[in-house]
């Protein structure tokens, strides 16, 4: 059955027709997204700017997503004192055979999350080094907090394992940076496990070697590619409640994280749970050879000149070496109460 549904939404841009029009379908994008609504299942949107912005007309945007049979009107917001600054509101009505009224999911992005406080997201960043336990203990806050994961370092995997698979050589940045461009890399979630797409194919479990690895963090060191994974890093994380893992989300991609997490424990600690990973999956490789590996990542991954991994200032070092996956989440889950 087929639901007619309201779906609100808002969030803050600058005055200039770009800033305008990219917020504008940021919010769109994460209200089609978060309700699953198609774009022929909208009916009507309902735009609003506070007086401040008059560069664009929000709708445009709308337009430009390929949203082209919906009635659309743009409104100026009503003027109350102290009320949020260069802010867009939407209202979209749709049908929907999925989410109904009740379950409709509201959208209210970056600074405009304090018109709804009660819907606010909320963004953890995990950082540390390789074999800190930053992946399980993100899966398992994610779950329990029903927020989505994003493991960037997959992001970073791709890149490496598409190289390999083109035979391109990995070590000349000029190399990478050319390959860039055909580069496409997507995150879906199946039953709240993120799988990766390179290129429409499912990678998810070819990133998991060393020799992928190894090709991550030397083409994580490049400029170009940092670029480009922050920025899809950053819009996933403007759209929903997130925990993202990774070695500069603190620093650079999240700044204003609600809660920053530094994960570390003792090297061989690392290289011992690499191994029990390993084994799992009947890969046969010495204890050695992993904590040569995590070793060689740890200094390439600290002492590369673009955003070297290091705690960020705010974060919370948590040291995992002697605490079990329960302790940790239940740790960070009550820091992260306390901030919201
Ligand atoms: O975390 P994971 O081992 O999958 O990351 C692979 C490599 O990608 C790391 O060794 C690191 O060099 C790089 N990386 C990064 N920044 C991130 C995530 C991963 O530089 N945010």
């Amino acid at each position: 059955m087929n639901n007619t549904i309201a779906i609100r939404g808002a969030i803050t841009a600058e005055n200039t027709r770009e800033s305008i029009l990219c917020q504008t379908k940021a919010l769109l994008e994460a209200v089609l997204m978060a309700n699953q609504v198609k774009i022929e299942e909208i009916i009507q949107i309902t735009f609003t700017c506070t007086k401040d912005l008059d560069a664009a007309y929000p709708a445009i945007a709308a337009r430009e997503l390929g949203i082209t049979e919906a009635a659309l009107m743009c409104m100026q917001e009503m003027e109350v004192v102290g009320s949020l600054e260069h802010c867009i509101r939407i209202a979209l009505i749709c049908t929907s055979s999925i989410v109904t009224q009740k379950t409709a999911r509201h959208q209210y992005l970056g600074e405009a999350c304090k018109l709804r406080p009660d819907l606010a997201t909320f963004s953890l960043a995990l950082d540390g080094p390789a074999g800190a336990g930053k992946s399980t203990i993100a899966k398992r806050i994610a779950g329990e907090l029903s927020c989505t994961y994003i493991d960037t370092g997959a992001m970073y995997r791709s890149v490496g394992l598409y190289c390999i698979q083109r035979g391109i050589d990995y070590t000349i940045e000029a190399l990478v940076n050319e390959a860039l461009e055909d580069i496409h890399i997507d995150l879906t979630y199946e039953n709240a496990n993120q799988r990766i797409y390179l290129n429409g194919e499912d990678v998810s479990e070819a990133i998991r070697t060393q020799e992928v690895a190894a090709s991550a963090s030397k083409v994580a060191t490049y400029e170009k590619v940092r670029i480009a994974l922050v920025e899809m890093q950053r819009k996933l994380a403007q759209t929903k409640s997130v925990v993202m893992d990774g070695r500069d989300i603190g620093t650079v991609v999240l700044p204003n994280a609600t809660l920053k997490i530094f994960l570390t424990a003792s090297s061989s600690e690392r290289a011992k749970r690499r191994l029990m990973e390993y084994q799992a999956k009947g890969m046969e490789v010495s204890f050695e050879t992993l904590l040569e590996e995590i070793e060689a990542r740890d200094y390439q991954d600290m002492n590369r000149s673009v955003s070297p991994l290091k705690k960020a200032e705010d974060a919370v070092e948590v040291d995992t070496t002697s605490l079990t996956v329960e302790q940790i989440v239940e740790h960070i889950i009550g820091l992260l109460k306390q901030k919201q």
